[in-house]
C-alpha cells in the first residue's frame, strides 16, 4: 500500500498537497497539515512533485 509521509521539520504549512491529492488523504489539524486517511492514497505522488519544500515521500 503507497502511503505518503510528511516531515514536519521541512513542511510549511503550505496546504498545497491538501489542494492537489486528488483522495482527499491530507487535512489541516489545529493549523498543521498533517496526513488524515493515509489508506485511500493511491500512489499517484502528485503531493510528491507539488510539495515546495519536498517535504513529502510517498513510499510504495
Ligand atoms: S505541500 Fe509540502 S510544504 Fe506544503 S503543506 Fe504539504 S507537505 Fe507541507
Ligand atoms: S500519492 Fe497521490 S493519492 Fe497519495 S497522498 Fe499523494 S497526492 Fe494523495
Amino acid at each position: 500500500m503507497p502511503k505518503p509521509i510528511i516531515d514536519p521539520k521541512k513542511c510549511n504549512g503550505c496546504g498545497e498537497c491538501v489542494k492537489i491529492c486528488p483522495k482527499e488523504v491530507f487535512g489541516k489539524v489545529k493549523g498543521k497539515v498533517v496526513t488524515v486517511d493515509e489508506n485511500e492514497c493511491i500512489g499517484c505522488r502528485a503531493c510528491e512533485v507539488q510539495c515546495p519544500k519536498d517535504a513529502i515521500k510517498v513510499q510504495d
